[in-house]
């Protein structure tokens, strides 16, 4: 069951599709913001059909992630929005193919398909990618494709579950049995943040320890005791590592 704070609300396509995501994602929604909605946080996004906010802070990184791949399965374009973007984190999601989706968001929906994150930056789509990306009654259609009339559920011959190289553009490793696709796909996602959280970290690690290094060198060289040609030495060292921006 949905939660709908006060005044959130949408159409009824979109609101279908919220319930078959929270369906597959097994867990509980909650729309902060909804549709036709004049919040001037989001830039006329919300004035239309078709967008939601949806709240995440009582999810785990896990769930979190299962409701993203929900949202885009059923055919939302979708995104986890972070403190790192300037907002309080949340999903935000828009229907695709909504007949009343306001300008702006008629234009995130085309960044989706672009795989770009749909804000201004014009970054990269976040994930996880859809491959190919689906409307809702394409995901409909496809459900009905798949029902089984022989009794044997893969007698198209094609899978009725995406794989993780399907979402996410790799293979599986095989380290993870692929018995649960989207039990394989979620933990994959939650290991790739956790990575890439642990990566950002180091980053910003060695880049201040860089930065102390080179700010050492410099006080030496001003103070004479070594030359510039070695303090230039101990910076080109330095960015060979990598780290830009160093003081000269
Ligand atoms: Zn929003």
């Amino acid at each position: 069951m949905t939660t709908w704070l006060a005044g959130a609300r949408t159409d009824a396509r979109t609101r279908t599709m919220l319930d078959a995501a929270e369906r597959i994602a097994d867990l509980q929604t909650i729309v902060v913001q909804g549709s036709y909605s004049d919040g001037t946080a989001s830039a006329g996004t919300h004035a239309g059909g078709g967008a939601l906010d949806l709240r995440t802070w009582h999810l785990t990184t896990l769930q979190r992630g299962r409701l993203l791949l929900a949202l885009r399965t059923v055919g939302f374009a979708a995104w986890y929005r972070t403190k790192a973007q300037g907002f309080d984190p949340h999903i935000h999601a828009i229907a695709i193919g909504c007949s009343d989706l306001s300008p702006s968001a008629r234009a995130q929906v085309a960044d989706y398909y672009d795989r770009k994150n749909g804000l201004a930056n014009d970054g990269p789509d976040d994930g996880p990618w859809m491959r190919p990306i689906k409307t809702w009654e394409q995901y409909q259609a496809d459900q009905n494709e798949d029902l089984p009339d022989t009794g044997t559920p893969d007698d198209d011959g094609d899978d009725d579950m995406a794989t993780p190289e399907d979402v996410w553009g790799y293979e599986n490793d095989g380290v993870v049995p692929n018995t649960d696709a989207f039990g394989v796909l979620v933990t994959t996602m939650a290991k790739a943040d956790v990575a890439a959280d642990k990566a950002d970290y180091a980053t910003k690690q060695l880049n201040s320890v860089a930065a102390g290094v080179s700010a050492l060198s410099k006080a030496l060289r001003d103070n004479g005791v070594i030359t510039g040609a070695q303090h230039t030495a101990v910076n080109a060292e330095l960015s060979g590592g990598g780290v830009p921006g160093l003081p000269r």
